[in-house]
């Protein structure tokens, strides 16, 4: 057959699918423990929501999306990234009327970018994302970036690095913003034509740019936190005391803008420091954006969240060569000797699976060593062996495969007497 997967995009199969499912868990986890209820919006929105919120001068708006018209001729997008539908949503439920505030979502998801596949980049990738809306607390900036440090921490990666910066608030932006056209602008013509659109538009994300990393001027560019005012500098330290009260060492990094238009005050990436991690070394990015709910047409309310991808975790992981404790293995396999005997595990392997254990039978027809090398790849905990004269004794003989420990267990009341094993 010569259809493949579409560039970009994976098969997750058995033997990858039980990572998956353990890092799943574990979100599940510790949003219960944060307190952030999960959220599922459409895998498609109207392609306005994200030309309204993303920002036309991000990659993703400019050359990411998967947008095409449906049958009725609207413009439809595969969903790129979690907030934005995040904050359709809880404007469209009202969520802000909600008596219990902040709210607090996660959404654990597919996004779709069209981008070039490399290691760590996907055109179909999982995100797991929060958002806090409607509080100005810097407590919860705090309180978003140690969930997501918690994650990779719980998973046991220990080269992590948390860097930060603040990109103020609109006063604060606005007079960035004038300063760092005035630094470009002389050598705009030098810089990408990328770059030369954002001069306008959006000169931040030229400090953001890929291709004109190394550029001079990038390196001398004016720093936000010189151009901070008084309430945003205060507010910023104590998101910076918070995480020092947390413990989470953090780099506060100057040129760290984000990609995304509407951020406000914190922004902030959690890196791997892992030797032969590669280029892709960004394991998740959040920040705050006050002024995005009202963007989307929403009352003003304030935000803040992160998103992360699976893949990357995953990778992370790998570069550290850390093993995910899983739980692999199943509670028994029936051994069976002869016709009779293995009608008999027909009904057996159903009663243990309705007792709540995983169980395994047969359905090969394999000898009896077979049958037991099957068992042994399944990391069977114990094997049970029913052969004719079991049969005819009425019991049936239960190996524990670690100890190797063999018992006969009376037919009739197997169940009852595997639980006590
Ligand atoms: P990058 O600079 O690597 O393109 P980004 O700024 O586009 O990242 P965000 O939109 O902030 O990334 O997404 C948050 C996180 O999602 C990233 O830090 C990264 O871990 C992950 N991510 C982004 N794009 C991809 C992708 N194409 N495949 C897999 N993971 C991705
Ligand atoms: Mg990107």
């Amino acid at each position: 057959m010569n259809i493949k997967a579409p560039r970009g995009t994976q098969d997750i199969v058995p033997g990858q699918v039980e990572k998956w499912q353990f890092i799943e868990e574990k979100i599940r986890d510790l949003c219960r423990m944060y307190q952030y209820k999960e959220i599922r919006t459409p895998i498609f929105e109207q392609t306005e929501l994200f030309l309204r919120s993303v920002g036309d001068t991000t990659d993703i708006v400019q050359k990411e999306m998967y947008t095409f018209a449906d049958r009725g001729g609207r413009s439809i997008t595969l969903r790129p990234e979690g907030t934005a539908p995040t904050v359709r949503s809880f404007i469209e439920n009202k969520m802000y009327a909600n008596i219990n505030q902040p709210v607090k979502l996660y959404y654990l998801e597919p996004m779709f970018r069209y981008e070039r596949p490399q290691a760590g980049r996907y055109r179909q990738f999982v995100q797991f994302g929060v958002e806090a809306l409607g509080s100005a607390d810097p407590a919860i900036d705090a309180e978003v970036i140690s969930l997501a440090m918690s994650l990779y921490k719980d998973l046991g990666l220990k080269k992590l690095k948390v860097v930060i910066n603040s990109l103020g608030d609109k006063e604060s932006r606005q007079a960035y913003r004038n300063a760092l056209i005035d630094h470009f602008k002389p050598q705009i013509h030098e810089f990408c034509s990328d770059c030369q659109n954002r001069l306008e538009k959006n000169p931040l994300r030229i400090l953001d740019c890929k291709k004109d990393r190394d550029h001079q001027l990038m390196k001398s560019a004016p720093a936000i936190i010189d151009y901070l005012n008084e309430e945003s500098r205060k507010y910023f330290e104590k998101v910076q005391q918070h995480l020092q009260a947390l413990n989470i060492p953090i780099e506060v990094d100057p040129n760290l803008v984000r990609g995304l238009d509407y951020y406000t005050h914190t922004a902030f990436e959690i890196m791997s420091d892992a030797e032969g991690f590669g280029a892709n070394s960004t394991l998740c990015g959040g920040g705050r954006y006050n002024g995005l709910v009202e963007e989307i047409g929403g009352p003003e309310i304030p935000g803040i969240g992160f998103a992360l991808s699976i893949e990357r975790l995953l990778a992370a992981l790998e570069a550290e060569m850390i093993e995910l404790p899983l739980n692999e293995g199943i509670d028994c396999f029936f051994v069976s000797l002869g016709d009779e005997a293995k009608d008999y595990t027909v009904r057996l392997v159903h009663t243990l699976r309705q007792a709540g254990y995983s169980a395994e039978r047969d359905y090969l027809d394999r000898k009896v060593k077979a049958q037991f090398k099957a068992a042994d790849r399944l990391q069977a905990k114990y094997v049970a062996i029913l052969g004719e004269d079991e049969l005819k004794r009425n019991i049936i003989n239960v190996k524990n495969m670690a100890t190797g420990d063999q018992k006969e267990l009376a037919l009739d009341s197997f169940v009852e007497q595997f639980k006590r094993l």
